[in-house]
């Protein structure tokens, strides 16, 4: 076996080790190996490959699992590092609706049917491995000497897929990530060729796609994330900035909302759009919120202690918390820890938030407003369903997305935001604005009989300590 321990280059995700306290990737500790050493190498993985046939093998589809794919793409990419190798993903859209309409029996044999599409591009070259990585994803490592060979292959193969006799529209997507060296670790092909397929899956007008830079420098970011993270929680580098929210007929503060900062040690700081989506994948997210909020409930506590002017603060909830069972426990439990009243902590959710788990979110919401927070629905006009929404749930405040101002000169915005805020008033919840950046839609809002903003024509998001200053001074002490 190699002499290196399996870990992960922090760089690249690169599988990689540490020998005499150095970094090594995995190409050159392979490069490293005498002859010998690589000979009982490849021995191994395919020792590893074929041993245990069934346990490495796909039962219905007789192709190799993602294990057995593993050890023999690894085998075949090392042992002919003379060829350009190329792993692609093929993925289906919608399979569990095809399984749902047709019946699971007619999802199996179209599962059949792609092994046996996969088959023949075998039997066309040497050194492809074929693997069903599981439910509907197939995995091909295949050498290749031009691009377009490995687009005329995902064209022969989605051909045969759609000859397929079935009653419903198959939509495979593929993606496709080219290997570097004979080295590039298999795991790492493979997290490329799906991140290139996710980028079109469900997307009508796009079959396949290549791993290309762009998606590299995200790889790369997601990567950092992940390993920084929690050392970025335990070591203060997340920032609570509040951007303050204004009555535009006077420009008092009226309120603010609580938005995280990464101050990251060498990226400088990093934005919440960049790092939370990757936080909300993996679950962290709640860590960063409880974070955030903590902070938020000290600052207001401390401040009410202190005898100090105090207005609510906005905290945002991301849609995770949905699935977390101790969700309104902890809002709950800070309050009363830090001896906040409900009413100074507005919960600002997004429309898509509503939207999943809706029960749960909707019985969650209940008992917090009957506690006494706020309830704020985010970004109000970018979601789906956003008048079924406002007719079941519990809503105190809506914040209308600034897409809505963004282009309020033309008469169509004039009239959609007009009737939007007679009809909030109507429903009796109040409004706010965000991304107010002009006199020009300030103008309009007031004249639409909309009092409340936040954005850059006022304030930029701002330390907290900074926010907490603003609101020391005299001329903003008005009450709410
Ligand atoms: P959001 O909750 O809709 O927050 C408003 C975003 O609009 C903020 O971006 C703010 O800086 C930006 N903004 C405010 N006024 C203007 C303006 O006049 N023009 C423009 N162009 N932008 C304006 P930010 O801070 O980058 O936050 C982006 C999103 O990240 C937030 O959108 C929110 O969904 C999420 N987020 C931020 N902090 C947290 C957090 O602590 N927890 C959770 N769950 N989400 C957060
Ligand atoms: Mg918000
Ligand atoms: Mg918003």
């Amino acid at each position: 076996m190699p002499k290196w321990k399996k870990g992960r280059n922090r760089e690249c995700g690169c599988m990689g080790g540490e020998q005499n306290g150095r970094e090594w990737s995995a190409e050159q500790v392979i490069k490293s190996l005498n002859e010998k050493e690589l000979e009982l190498y490849l021995y191994s993985l395919h020792k590893l490959a074929e041993n245990n046939l069934e346990s490495n093998r796909q039962m219905m589809t007789e192709l190799y699992n993602l294990r057995g794919f593993n050890y023999k793409a690894a085998e075949e990419m090392l042992q002919n590092p003379e060829l350009k190798f190329a792993m692609i993903i093929l993925d289906f859209a919608n399979f569990k609706s095809i399984n749902e309409f047709c019946g699971r029996s007619a999802g199996d044999d179209l599962l059949k049917c792609v092994a046996d599409a996969l088959r023949v591009q075998k039997k066309k070259r040497a050194h492809v491995v074929l693997s069903h990585v599981r439910a509907d994803v197939f995995a091909i490592l295949t050498p290749y000497e031009k691009k377009s060979d490995l687009v005329d292959m995902v064209k022969e193969i989605d051909e045969q897929i759609a000859s397929f006799q079935i009653a419903y529209k198959v939509l495979p997507a593929f993606g496709i990530c080219v290997a570097e060296s004979y080295t590039t670790p298999v795991s790492l092909m493979k997290d490329c060729a799906t991140m290139a397929l996710n980028t079109i899956k469900g997307k009508f007008y796009a079959k396949y796609a290549f791993f290309d830079d762009k998606m590299r420098d995200q790889m790369m970011l997601n990567k950092m994330i992940e390993n920084d993270i929690i050392g970025a929680l335990e070591e203060n580098q997340l920032a609570v900035f509040v951007q303050p929210k204004v009555d535009m007929r006077n420009g008092r503060i009226i309120g603010g909302e609580a938005l995280v900062r990464w101050l990251h040690p060498e990226r400088g700081t990093v934005s919440p759009a960049q790092f939370l989506p990757v936080l909300e994948q993996n679950g962290l997210i709640i860590d960063v919120d409880v974070y955030v909020w903590t902070k938020v409930f000290e600052m207001i506590g401390r401040r009410l202690e202190e005898g100090k002017h105090v207005v609510p603060v906005s905290i945002n909830i991301s849609r995770s918390h949905v699935f977390d069972r101790d969700f309104r426990k902890r809002l709950v439990g800070l309050a009363a820890q830090y001896h906040v009243p409900p009413e100074y902590v507005f919960l600002e959710l997004t429309e898509s938030g509503f939207s999943e788990q809706e029960d749960v979110m909707y019985e969650n919401m209940k008992f917090l407003k009957e506690y006494g927070f706020t309830l704020s629905m985010d970004d109000f006009g970018t979601g789906y369903s956003t008048m079924t929404m406002l007719k079941n749930q519990p809503v105190d405040e809506i914040k209308i997305d600034r897409g809505f101002i963004l282009d309020i000169r033309n008469s169509r915005s004039q009239t959609i935001m007009r009737h939007t805020i007679q009809m909030l008033h109507e429903l009796d919840v109040s409004i706010i604005v965000e991304g107010v950046e002009e006199k020009e839609q300030q103008d309009f809002l007031l004249d639409c009989g909309c009092r409340r903003a936040q954005g850059f024509l006022y304030y930029q998001p701002m330390p907290a300590a900074e926010f907490e200053c603003l609101l020391d001074q005299k001329e903003n002490k008005i009450s709410f």
